[in-house]
């Protein structure tokens, strides 16, 4: 391994890290990540890791090293790396393409960087549809308590999380939030279908109270990630498609974290029978090669904005400049023939099985373990103080978990851990090439460190 001392050095005087606290790093080194090859990385220290995290942030779906992405991405820049999106380009038309194929109903793709950009395009869409087609009204975007959409002003003013936007107003108008959809921390006595079809009118309620004439959007997550990995019960889904067509409200799934199989479908909304008018997506996408986010809607949506050539604020006036880098496309292209090729869906839905199995084991031996869910490689572990009364384990002991885990050499992650009931649930999201050893291996570590943190 190289001395990288200069280069901790410089991160420690001039990077800013994201979603870091500071002041320790003033006398604990910096980690570096400095190589990573399949489902393994490596610090600068030689350290190896089993990243159960896809990179810490649910990216890196086909695992790392991957020499074919490199090369398409490569063999693309030297041709062509970038014009403006208002022209087109060969890769990013045969991606478009090859992802259409995948989403049947919908038929537009728009190229982006972000999943925040791609979110804020669907709300920047939705807003000029209501100038457009209802007299300025239809404004409002509904999004759901817990969800997550992004870190820009206008997709924090669509957060469920309050501490991640609490300290960043004021927000944008015309966002309303609507209640989440978890059963295990139930808001009403209901349980199964009924608690999803009682969650879903809670939508219509909130719809009707704020007149159905002043709502465009509703903004879910097929599965919340970052507010605790949950999956609406039975029934909901249903319920929400049938309330938007009743009112007229548009429906965006964002898909940024679970788009490009995570879930083990090419995209979540595909488990629940729902056709979305928007879907969006990122992460997972180039699992990280490249840049790249995508704003997919419907004909029907794209025919809105057409109409009168004559008219020049008609069109959808909005532009992303590095929307037009072709290494986004290229690596996306690349990065979907590995899922194909690996057959990767399959092994997303049987390993993601075989996790909750393990964690559901673990839970008869750790009663700090409340509840054990997740779809595909999408996992999370909910750790309370008491089964019965679900009061949240004490955060510092899940970072405690976390750490403990790290000391094993297993990555994972844990939702937010700066407020209450939100802090509390350990978070799997491993690339979705891992094998049943590597399962085992994470689970081993989650076994170890669960005895470590709370004895038993
Ligand atoms: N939507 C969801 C569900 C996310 O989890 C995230 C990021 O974690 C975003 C949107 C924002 O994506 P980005 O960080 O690429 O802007």
């Amino acid at each position: 391994m190289n001395d990288l001392s200069d280069v901790i050095e410089a991160d420690r005087a001039h990077v800013w890290h994201h979603l870091t606290q500071h002041k320790p790093l003033e006398t604990n080194n910096p980690r570096i990540i400095v190589e990573g090859k399949g489902m393994r990385v490596w610090d600068q220290s030689g350290r190896e890791f089993l990243d159960a995290v896809s990179g810490g942030v649910w990216t890196v779906n086909v695992g790392y090293g991957r020499t074919a992405i490199a090369d398409a991405v490569h063999a693309q820049l030297v041709k062509m790396n970038y014009f403006a999106q208002s022209v087109g380009s060969i890769p990013g038309s045969e991606f478009a393409k090859k992802l259409i194929e995948k989403m049947p109903g919908l038929s537009r793709v728009y190229y982006v960087n972000s999943g925040s950009e791609a979110n804020e395009k669907v709300f920047k869409m939705v807003r000029q549809i209501a100038h457009k087609k209802y007299d300025g009204k239809k404004t409002k975007i509904l999004y759901r308590d817990r969800d997550y959409h992004g870190s820009t002003l206008a997709t924090m003013s669509a957060g469920g999380q309050d501490e991640r936007v609490m300290q960043f107003g004021p927000l944008a108008p015309d966002f309303v939030r609507v209640p989440h959809c978890m059963e295990y921390r139930a808001q009403w006595d209901l349980t199964g279908a009924e608690y999803g079809r009682k969650a879903a009118d809670a939508i219509e309620e909130v719809i009707l109270r704020e007149g159905p004439e002043t709502v465009g959007l509703l903004c879910l997550e097929p599965v919340t990630a970052g507010g605790g990995v949950i999956e609406a019960p039975e029934g909901y889904w249903e319920r929400v498609q049938e309330i938007c067509k009743k009112y007229d409200v548009l429906l965006h799934i964002d898909e940024v974290v679970c788009g490009m199989g995570r879930t083990g479908k090419w995209f979540g909304y595909q488990h629940y029978g729902i056709k979305p008018d928007f879907v969006t997506m990122a992460k997972g996408v180039a699992s990280g090669y490249a840049a790249i986010a995508i704003t997919v809607t419907t004909e029907e949506v794209f025919e809105l904005f057409k109409d009168d050539p004559s008219d020049k604020l008609n069109y959808f006036r909005d532009i992303s400049t590095f929307g037009g880098c072709t290494a986004g496309p290229a690596a996306a292209l690349a990065n979907m023939q590995i899922i194909e090729d690996e057959n990767l869906l399959d092994n997303t839905t049987k390993m993601g099985e075989r996790m909750l199995a393990n964690l559901n084991k673990l839970a008869e031996k750790h009663e700090v373990i409340g509840d054990v869910r997740g779809k595909g490689l999408f996992v999370g572990a909910e750790l309370v103080v008491d089964r019965e009364t679900k009061e949240p384990a004490e955060e510092a002991k899940v970072g405690a978990v976390v750490a403990a885990c790290n000391a094993r050499g297993v990555i994972i992650g844990a939702t937010n851990r700066s407020v209450p009931g939100f802090n509390n649930t350990l978070c799997f999201s491993p690339a979705l090439i891992a094998t049943a050893d590597d399962i085992d291996e994470i689970c081993n570590a989650v076994d170890e460190a669960l005895t470590e943190v709370f004895g038993g």
